[in-house]
This record gives structure tokens, C-alpha cells and sequence, in this order.
């Protein structure tokens, strides 16, 4: 076992150097002070104004070598390349490309003391978790669109056989080894597309169904986009893991967040073979950067994924247990009611949220 695991960080923009050292610090208590070695990178839209790079080389060097990235947030407005496009998130959109993360993994669980807009559903009785699809996709169409003198644009939306192999696979193993269950019990991946309208989504699930073959164990279920979003809100307890496309991943995920409470509860990580990016699922949220008023939760529930990727990856149960512990310290706070952040309806700033949950630890 090869300890301390290194862990870049990249605080990153916005909010992002607040939740950043909250998760750090949350992380630092839970693992103590041997398991983890923090080494802080630079990079991002601030970054880039200073010095005219959004990835250094030596952040790059360093997230290549790490087990494990944690980040905050990228993104400013009014930042623009000279070509005058937006720098945007393009440190983390560099990062997911160069480190083929092409798993995007987002828990849809609703903790005691977080409000589900949902009526009836008590705290652990949503519990599943989207998978979207990370490198091609409609998104992956940045830059190859096309605008015929300004009258007709369009963009391309491709879809491979490797990229959503990969990615199915990722679904069914996560199904046969999570241990949130849906309300019946059964092991479950929901394909979430619209085969009934364009073939690249026919033959995503044509993909799926052939991974589907080697996992007897899990029943394989079908979701058109626009239908899951009614279903997300009428039962979320059926669902167990979904795969989806990248649009429709990152659209649905939003929604799935809106279900527990909201962006700044809801955890994100972004894995591949050989490497792993943690954040929140929100922003660099510019509107309320740098006082204090930012929720550090998401982050923090990140940083306990990294734990369990970690410590599923190395076989080292210290870091399992130090993320349950996380997670169990995460939703005492959040269920006693005294310490809750501003976005679930409480007066709790980033340093008060992150402190109560150090001292649960
Ligand atoms: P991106 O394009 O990176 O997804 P976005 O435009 O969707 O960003 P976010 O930065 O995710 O926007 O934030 C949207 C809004 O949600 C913010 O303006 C902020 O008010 C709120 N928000 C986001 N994250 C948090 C948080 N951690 N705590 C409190 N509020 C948040
Ligand atoms: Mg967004």
C-alpha cells in the first residue's frame, strides 16, 4: 500500500478555494495525518488572467501522477481567450479530456435534515445514482459545429461503440456493488436516451444492452429523456444506477440534485481507468464568492467519493470507513438541525458548516 496517497488539490475559481480547504480540512480529520498528503495546484480562469495559462504544465505533471484530484470550482465571467471565447471551466474540461475521465458519477441521496422538494420520501429512501456519459456525446461537438452564412448551425452529436461500452460497463459494475438498493431490492441500470427518435441514442442502448449479457445479476431498464424527468419526481425510489448520454447526463443530474436539496448538497466525481477528478456538481457560482455564505457540502461529500474510489482501487479499508464517517458526520449535522447551510434554508456559513462537521469527526 503505497501511503500518504497524494492528493492534488486546485482550488480554482469563485467559490472554489472556499469549499476547496473545507473539504481538506473535513478530509484531514477524517483520515488523520498519514494517509493523505495534500499538494496545492494552480490553475483556472483567475489563474489564467495572472499568468495567461489555465492548466500549467506542473499542474498538469502533477494530476498525472497523483491517485487523486480534488477540486473546487473553474470558471469567471468576462474571462475571454484573445479569440474572444469564454476561459470558462476550461481547466476542468482539459483535465476530463487529457485524463480520459470518462465516467461521470453523480449520487442522487437524500440526507436527514436536507429538504426534499418531494413530498413522502424520507431521508435515505431516494438513493440511486447517475452516470453520465463524460467524452462524446452532444457536448463533445464544442468547436465542430457548423454555421452556413449565418442561416443554418448545426452541431454533431456522435456516439461510439468503445465510449459507451465503457461507460455501460462502468453502470453494471457500480449496480452489482453499491449499497443503496431501490425500493424492490433488484439491481438495477436504467438507460436513459431517445431511441425512439435518433439512431445515435438507438444504438446507445443497443451498446447497453449488449454489456447487459455479462450481468445477469442486474436488470437492465429502459428510459426515454424526456419521460425519466417525470418519473425522477413520481418515484425516485425505483431508480437504483442510470446511464446517460453527456447532454442528457448533465441535465438530468441537475434535476436529481434540485430532488435532495439542491447544487450545493450534491457530490460529483469524474473517473477512468487511471485517474480520478472529485467536486461538487455546482459552479464556480460567482454570485457569492469570497463571503463566506457558500455551502462547502457538495465538496466535502466529493471528497468522501475519492476516499471510496481510492480505497476501492488500493484495497485499503482505512480510507472506506474514513468516507462513511465523513458521510455519517455530514448528515448528523444536517439532521440536528443547529449548523445548515444558507442554500437548505439555514444561516450556516462555508467555515461554520465545515467546523460543526470537523467537530462531529
Ligand atoms: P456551471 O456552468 O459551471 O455549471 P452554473 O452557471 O450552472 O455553473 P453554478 O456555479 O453551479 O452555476 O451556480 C448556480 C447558482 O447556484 C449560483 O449562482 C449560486 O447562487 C448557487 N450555488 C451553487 N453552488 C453553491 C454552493 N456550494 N452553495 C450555495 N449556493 C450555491
Ligand atoms: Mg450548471
Amino acid at each position: 500500500m503505497t501511503t500518504p496517497y497524494h492528493i492534488v488539490t486546485i482550488d480554482g475559481d469563485g467559490i472554489g478555494p472556499e469549499v476547496c480547504q473545507a473539504a481538506v480540512e473535513v478530509l484531514a480529520r477524517a483520515c488523520g495525518k498519514d494517509l493523505l498528503r495534500f499538494d496545492p495546484r494552480d490553475g483556472g480562469a483567475s489563474h489564467y488572467v495572472k499568468t495567461g495559462q489555465v492548466l500549467p504544465q506542473d499542474t498538469y505533471e502533477a494530476c498525472r501522477s497523483a491517485h487523486a484530484i480534488l477540486h473546487g470550482a473553474a470558471g469567471l465571467p468576462g474571462v475571454t481567450y484573445p479569440d474572444g471565447t469564454e476561459v470558462g471551466n476550461d481547466l476542468h474540461l482539459q483535465l476530463r479530456f487529457k485524463l480520459d475521465l470518462f465516467a461521470n458519477v453523480r449520487p442522487i441521496r437524500l440526507y436527514a435534515g436536507a429538504q426534499s422538494p418531494l413530498r413522502g420520501f424520507p431521508p435515505g429512501r431516494i438513493d440511486y445514482v447517475i452516470i453520465r456519459e463524460n467524452t462524446e456525446g452532444l457536448y463533445a461537438s464544442r468547436g465542430a459545429g457548423v454555421n452556413l452564412r449565418g442561416e443554418v448551425v448545426t452541431d454533431s452529436l456522435v456516439v461510439t461503440r468503445k465510449g459507451t461500452e465503457r461507460v455501460a460497463r462502468f453502470a453494471f459494475d457500480l449496480a452489482r456493488k453499491r449499497s443503496g438498493a431501490p425500493r424492490d431490492g433488484k439491481r438495477r441500470v436504467t438507460v436513459c436516451d431517445k431511441a425512439n427518435i435518433l439512431r445515435t441514442y438507438a444504438f446507445f442502448r443497443a451498446v447497453c444492452d449488449e454489456v447487459k449479457a455479462d450481468y445477469p445479476d442486474v436488470e437492465i431498464d429502459y428510459a426515454y429523456a424526456d419521460a425519466i424527468t417525470v418519473h425522477m419526481l413520481k418515484k425516485p425510489d425505483f431508480y437504483d444506477v442510470i446511464v446517460a448520454e453527456n447532454m442528457f447526463g448533465d441535465i438530468i443530474s441537475d434535476l436529481g440534485a434540485g430532488t435532495v436539496g439542491g447544487l450545493g448538497i450534491a457530490a460529483s466525481a469524474e473517473v477512468g481507468e487511471h485517474h480520478g477528478l472529485f467536486q461538487g456538481a455546482h459552479g464556480s457560482a460567482p454570485d457569492i464568492a469570497g463571503q463566506n455564505l457558500a455551502s462547502p457540502v457538495a465538496t466535502i461529500l466529493s471528497g468522501a467519493l475519492m476516499l471510496r474510489w481510492l480505497g476501492d482501487r488500493h484495497g485499503d479499508k482505512r480510507l472506506t470507513e474514513a468516507a462513511g464517517r465523513i458521510e455519517a458526520a455530514t448528515e448528523a449535522v444536517l439532521a440536528e438541525g443547529k449548523v445548515i447551510p444558507r442554500d437548505l434554508g439555514g444561516q450556516a456559513t462555508c467555515t461554520e458548516m465545515t467546523a460543526a462537521i470537523c467537530a462531529r469527526l
